[in-house]
Order: C-alpha cells, then sequence, then structure tokens
C-alpha cells in the first residue's frame, strides 16, 4: 500500500488534499495523471450503464437538496454511525471498528451493546486510554443556505447520490415516459463526515459514487437483482477489477439497511484487508413511497397493459468511483525483474490508461528525429487523444517511466524511421517490441486497444 501510495504521489495520481497548508484530514486531490483515470473509469461506466443500453437515463442532480428530502430518506435521523472517545486525549474512533480490531464481530449490536463489549473487554484506544460510552454520530455535513440562518435555511452536502434520482423520478417518467424496467444512473460528489478516514482514498469524508436507481414491478425484483449482479462482474471484467479478487457477501437480515429486503456487497481484497467495494441492493418502493407521502406528490407509473398506477420496486446497483480506482490501481500494480532490471508496471487496461502512446524521438539532440516524431506524436493525439511526449533521458529510463504510470504502448522514432517509414512500437506488458510502418500505425494499435 505503502508503494502505491507513494507511486500515486510521486507521478502525478493522487495527491494529499490542501496538502501545503498540512492537509485536510479525509480529503484527497486527483493529479494530472489520476484525474485521466477516473475520467476514463467515468466513461466507461455512463457508456456501459447509459449511454449504450435503452432502459437507462442519465441523472446529473444538484449537490444540496431541500432539507425534507433527508427528513423522508431517513437520513436526518439515521444515518449515523457508533463514536466512541479516549476518555484522556478525545481522539475518536468508530466503535464498530474498535471491536473488529479486537476480534468482536460488532455487526447487530446496539449502540449499548457495543458499549458493553469495550467495557467487558477493558479494550483501550492506541495511545493506551479507556473509552467513554458509545454514542450515535450522524455523519452528514450540515450547512445553511441564504443570509438568514433558521431552522429553515438548513441543508446537507448530499450523502449519497441516490435521493437526487429518486426525486427526480416524476421528472423523468412524465418528459420521457419511460415503461418499466427502466432505471436512472447518476455519477457525482458524495459528502460523509466519516469518524475515522482512512487507507487513503477507500474511505473519505468527500468521494465519488456512480449509482442506479432500477425500478422493476414487485414479482420481477429476484430476476432482476441477479442479471444486476451479472452486469456489475461484467463492469468489473470492463475496468481490470480480477474476478478471483472480488468476493460476495450476503448482508444478514438483522443488518439490513431498514429500506432493504436484500444486499449483497461485493468486497474486494484490498492490501488492508478484504473490505467493501460495491453494493447491490433490493430497496423495495421505500423511497418512493416515502418522497410520495412527505412531498404530497403521487410518484407511479402507468402499466400499459391494465393501466394500473404502480410504485415499482427499486434495485440499487452503487459503485464506489474512489473504491474503483484504488481496486484497479492495487490490481496493476506489478514489480518485476532484479536490480538492474527491476521494473515497477501498472498493468492498466489500455481502455482507462491516462496515456495510450507515448511518442519519443530516440535522441532529442537530433533534430530531423525530433521533427519526425513531433509530427508523428501530433496524428497520434488527433486519432487517440490521450498521448504523451517524452525524450528525457535514455529509452530504457523511458520505457521504465511510461511503465509505472500504465502506457500500453510507447512509439520510437529512430534513424532507420528516417530511411523506411517505420517506427518501433515496444508493448508495456511484455517488452516485445515491434516494428511498424507509420502507415499502419493506427491500424495496428487500434487492433491491440480492442
Ligand atoms: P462502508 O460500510 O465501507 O462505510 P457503506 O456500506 O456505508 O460503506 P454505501 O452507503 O453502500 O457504503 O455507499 C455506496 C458505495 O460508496 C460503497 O460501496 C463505497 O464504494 C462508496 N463509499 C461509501 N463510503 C465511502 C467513503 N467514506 N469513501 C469512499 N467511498 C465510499
Amino acid at each position: 500500500m505503502e508503494q502505491l501510495i507513494s507511486l500515486c504521489k510521486r507521478r502525478g495520481f493522487i495527491f494529499q488534499g490542501s496538502e501545503i497548508y498540512g492537509g485536510l484530514a479525509g480529503t484527497w486531490d486527483y493529479g494530472p495523471l489520476g484525474s485521466e483515470l477516473k475520467r476514463n473509469i467515468q466513461n466507461a461506466w455512463w457508456n456501459m450503464f447509459i449511454t449504450s443500453r435503452e432502459d437507462m437515463y442519465g441523472i446529473d442532480a444538484a449537490i444540496l437538496m431541500n432539507q425534507n428530502v433527508w427528513k423522508a430518506s431517513g437520513h436526518v435521523a439515521g444515518f449515523s454511525d457508533p463514536l466512541v472517545e479516549d476518555i484522556v486525549t478525545q481522539k475518536r474512533y468508530r466503535a464498530d471498528h474498535v471491536l473488529e480490531e479486537h476480534n468482536i464481530d460488532p455487526k447487530g449490536m446496539s449502540i449499548e451493546m457495543m458499549s458493553k463489549a469495550i467495557a467487558d473487554h477493558k479494550l483501550k484506544s492506541i495511545d493506551g486510554n479507556a473509552f467513554g460510552e458509545v454514542r450515535t454520530f450522524n455523519m452528514m455535513f450540515q450547512t445553511n443556505i441564504g443570509a438568514i440562518q433558521d431552522g429553515t435555511s438548513v441543508s446537507y452536502l448530499r450523502p449519497e447520490t441516490a435521493q437526487g434520482m429518486f426525486v427526480n423520478f416524476k421528472n423523468v417518467v412524465d418528459s420521457l415516459h419511460p415503461k418499466l424496467p427502466f432505471g436512472l444512473g447518476q455519477i457525482g460528489k458524495a459528502f460523509r463526515n466519516e469518524i475515522a478516514p482512512r487507507d487513503f482514498v477507500f474511505r473519505s469524508r468527500e468521494f465519488e459514487q456512480m449509482e442506479i436507481e432500477y425500478f422493476v414491478k414487485e414479482e420481477d425484483w429476484q430476476g432482476r437483482f441477479a442479471d444486476w449482479m451479472v452486469a456489475m462482474y461484467a463492469w468489473m471484467d470492463v475496468v481490470g477489477i480480477p474476478r478471483t479478487k472480488v468476493h460476495e457477501l450476503e448482508v444478514a437480515p438483522e443488518d439490513l439497511a431498514h429500506y432493504s429486503k436484500r444486499t449483497m456487497d461485493f468486497e474486494f481484497d484490498f492490501p488492508f484487508g478484504r473490505k467493501e467495494l460495491y453494493g447491490l441492493a433490493y430497496r423495495t418502493n421505500f423511497d418512493l413511497n416515502n418522497h410520495a407521502a412527505a412531498s404530497t406528490v403521487p410518484l407511479y407509473v402507468v402499466d400499459d397493459e391494465t393501466s394500473e398506477k404502480i410504485v415499482p420496486h427499486c434495485i440499487e446497483p452503487t459503485f464506489g468511483l474512489d473504491r474503483t480506482i484504488l481496486a484497479v490501481l492495487a490490481s496493476a500494480y506489478h514489480e518485476e525483474g532484479e536490480g538492474d532490471d527491476k521494473r515497477v508496471v501498472l498493468k492498466l487496461k489500455s481502455n482507462i490508461a491516462p496515456y495510450k502512446v507515448c511518442v519519443s524521438p530516440l535522441l532529442r539532440n537530433k533534430p530531423e528525429l525530433v521533427d519526425k516524431a513531433r509530427a508523428l506524436y501530433s496524428v497520434m493525439k488527433k486519432v487517440f487523444g490521450n498521448v504523451t511526449w517524452d525524450d528525457n533521458g535514455n529509452i530504457g529510463k523511458r520505457y521504465r517511466r511510461q511503465d509505472e504510470i500504465g502506457t500500453p504502448y510507447c512509439i520510437t522514432v529512430d534513424f532507420d524511421t528516417l530511411a523506411d517509414d517505420t517506427v518501433t512500437v515496444r508493448d508495456r506488458d511484455t517488452a516485445n517490441q515491434d516494428r511498424v510502418a507509420i502507415a499502419d500505425l493506427e491500424n495496428f494499435l487500434k487492433e491491440k486497444f480492442q
């Protein structure tokens, strides 16, 4: 994990948020390469789940919403984690994490049971002090809208993107008239005041989600739930998350969220342990019913065959974008070879790699090579977009640098190029080199990228 974090910083993937001011806990900034990677993953997701399907519609809702949304959804009353304090330093911990770290399973425990377990086992903080009572801590970031601050001005930074889709359900039905089953999908920021942000971008206070609310007839929910499980695995293949590192965890009935009748967590073998990557929940028609009751606006679709008004049930596949990036990077990270031959290589799939291709002249002080390589670089950039230029150091060092950031192919323009218009194309994973005519280059690479 340390090597990965260091590579992310050194090569411009991910930086600590507000770093020059000493940082801001639980926030991360994506640098030039990280934001390319992130954008490629977002685009792949949007393409797979929205653009290429007939039954899906995109949404981009506001982060700030009417406070009544969060009252109706149950977040104001219940979106909380169990908090426990070191009685000397007042440092705060997640009580369930404290228990887990001492091999006590907190699943199904109430706040009182957690307090008792911590006291009974005489658990201590990392500073060696006793803990106080466990209490609940609401994780929503609260703010005020407008110049006058009173109860009506309260709003929250959304802790999930899901509600933005439920409250726009009627707008989509009225404007696009979709037929069941259909889904809404959204990519966007979510904010949670995590008690103890940790494990790099795995648990942060500001993060991004890619979520789907898929509306079905009640009797169809099991079949659709199974379809979405298949689709989620297909997605992991698209971004290069190996299925062998993913484990299904059926959430026990007593641990289900209040709205859910079935939830499947997809856990991933992160470098710091097996933890939740994605979730798939059957939310019944809890959300639409609640919002209809609280807003007094009926939320339903009219069945084509029976003309009946139906409040559809909902299957929710949810994908954390930052956890996806971490799983992708951890899976792609390899160290190979020994001594001088040692290399770090990010074996990213070419569809998400920050750069698809690197173009270099063999020597930077030979204008004829540089001109030829520059011309090729411009053409490649037009065709493949994310193409980089590197003329620093010797060719071996350039290959190492590109390996480390996951560039799948390096093209080198050398003296033979001037004579016969061919270039060397070097493959990141095999380190094999092919001699390819410039005229064939586009097709050669497009075939590789398929
Ligand atoms: P956890 O149990 O790890 O706190 P959760 O069950 O509360 O997660 P959900 O509410 O299901 O998470 O959120 C949906 C997805 O959002 C998660 O599967 C995860 O990928 C992502 N996610 C949730 N919390 C965070 C966070 N603090 N930082 C980064 N990603 C997160």
